[in-house]
């Protein structure tokens, strides 16, 4: 038999925004599928009224599609399983409860929530695990006179003996006792179905052939192959993929203030290097390689190689893949991408600017900072000391005063002569050229660092390098 297409989904609860941990489920989701040549199908799982927050869905596919990890199926695309929003699909989550209940694999049950405290109370009591004690199972026609007379009711799944286990292609071997596992509600008594049901008929219907979820549903998963074996189907694989810490060694969460993955755009950071920072969590080819563009992740991906521990967060590593990223990319393409950090400024401008700041930017919104000088009047920090430490007055003088010689007479097209004259007065006057210079970036730019000074005099031109050597020159008397 021909092992079936590879059909991964990504299946979010619209309760907030995508923080990495979020993402790097999908990511691994959206790679194996890619890497097969299969599905990636995201599916919006909004059963949980009360957690809903609204306008997420949105949020949620903005962030796919920023990061690049196109969907074949789901919300706004379609496919051949529409809908892909769990709150369009509570008719086919009844008829399968409804199936479930007529073959004996599930119960009505109409205890109440003070019932049900009272129950667990008593467990507690006598030390036991707290769980549903099948008081309704046993007077089921009792049951159905109640649910006639209007008494609310949820649909519990009737947990078989036994033990369930499967082979999870990150943890490897993984087996429960089923007496360990409550009889879980599948429908609530408001008719919508729990996530149990509902993620066990969707996976299903929509074909996904691989279960790639965060690991703390693997408590839950006995209850779904429990679910699968009832239906009479076969079960996907599943691969549980551990947590991600943030650099406090804590589990990232929204509820503690993980970072939505869209504002890392509006600090500069690039998709591909986000999905490549992504991808290490957990991940790792194999070799030394470190930087994989999306297309190598795609080509190299396998949950094979996903390691069962969990991955810890370094903002530190998301920083140098940005800067490597930066300096992958085409003119073309920053002139494009720096439109937002530099804005106002035309094409042409950043086309010059870009030589300038690639090695120099660790994301893109440093852009900003260090052409402000260039594209703005130059301001002086008064916390900049100028003569800068190391170089006296009178150097100083000299240095700025071979400048305005050297550009009043030979211009800026020749930067390397330029550069020669102010380290042979520098060396003459017996200071570092390192220290030198930064008389002429604070005459600059204002600063004693930033962009490469020479470039930066060449880009403001003639008049405008002269002004600001006068200028400091006044300021040195
Ligand atoms: N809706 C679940 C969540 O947001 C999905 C879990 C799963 O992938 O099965 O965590």
């Amino acid at each position: 038999m021909a092992a079936a297409r590879v059909r991964t989904r990504f299946a979010p609860s619209p309760t907030g925004a995508l923080h990495f941990g979020s993402v790097r489920t999908a990511l691994f989701a959206w790679l194996a599928a890619r890497h097969a040549g299969g599905d990636f199908i995201l599916r919006i799982e909004d059963t949980d009224q009360e957690r809903y927050i609204p306008g997420t869905e949105a949020l949620i596919i903005e962030t796919l599609n920023w990061l690049g990890l196109d969907f074949n199926e789901g919300p706004e695309v379609g496919g051949p399983h529409d809908p892909y929003i769990q709150s369009l699909r509570i008719a086919t989550y009844r008829e399968h409860a409804d199936r479930l209940v007529a073959d004996g694999n599930a119960y009505w049950c109409t205890c109440t929530p003070a019932r049900l405290a009272q129950m667990r109370d008593a467990q507690r009591a006598r030390s036991e695990p707290t769980r549903y004690d099948r008081h309704c199972l046993t007077r089921q026609a009792e049951v159905a006179r109640e649910r006639a007379s209007g008494m609310a009711a949820v649909v519990r799944l009737r947990m078989p003996d036994g033990v369930s286990e499967w082979d999870d292609v990150v943890r490897g071997h993984v087996s429960f006792a089923n007496a360990d596992i409550d009889d879980q509600v599948l429908l609530k008594s408001d008719g919508f179905p729990t996530y149990h049901l509902a993620v066990v008929v969707d996976d299903h219907l929509m074909e996904i052939s691989d279960v790639i979820r965060s690991d703390e549903w693997i408590p839950s998963t006995p209850k779904h192959l429990a679910l699968y074996a009832a239906f009479g189907w076969d079960a996907p694989r599943f691969a549980h993929v551990p947590a991600v810490l943030g650099p406090d060694h804590q589990k990232l969460s929204k509820r503690r203030g993980a970072r939505n993955v869209l504002e890392y755009g509006e600090l500069g950071y690039l998709p591909s290097a986000i999905v490549n920072a992504i991808a290490l969590l957990g991940w790792s080819s194999g070799d030394e390689q470190e930087v994989f563009s999306p297309q190598e992740l795609c080509e190299r991906f396998t949950l094979e190689r996903v390691n069962a521990a969990a991955a810890v967060f370094d903002p530190k590593r998301l920083d140098d893949l940005n800067g490597i990223h930066i300096r992958r990319m085409s003119v073309d393409d920053l002139v494009e991408a720096l439109e937002f950090h530099l804005p106002g400024t035309s094409k042409e401008t950043r086309r010059l600017l870009i030589p300038m700041l690639r090695e120099r930017m660790v994301t893109l919104a440093d852009a900003t900072r260090l052409c402000a000088p260039l594209l703005g009047e130059v301001t002086v920090d008064p916390g900049v000391e100028f003569p800068p430490k190391k170089v006296d007055q009178a150097t100083a003088v000299a240095m700025i005063d071979v400048c305005i010689e050297a550009v009043e007479e030979g211009g800026l097209d020749d930067q390397a002569a330029l550069l020669e004259r102010i380290r042979a007065v520098a060396e003459g006057a017996g200071v570092k050229s390192r220290d030198a210079f930064r008389v002429l970036y604070v005459a600059i730019l204002g600063t004693p660092a930033g962009l490469p000074v020479i470039e930066a005099m060449a880009f403001l031109g003639k008049d405008q390098s002269l002004q600001r050597l006068h200028q400091a020159r006044a300021r040195l008397g």
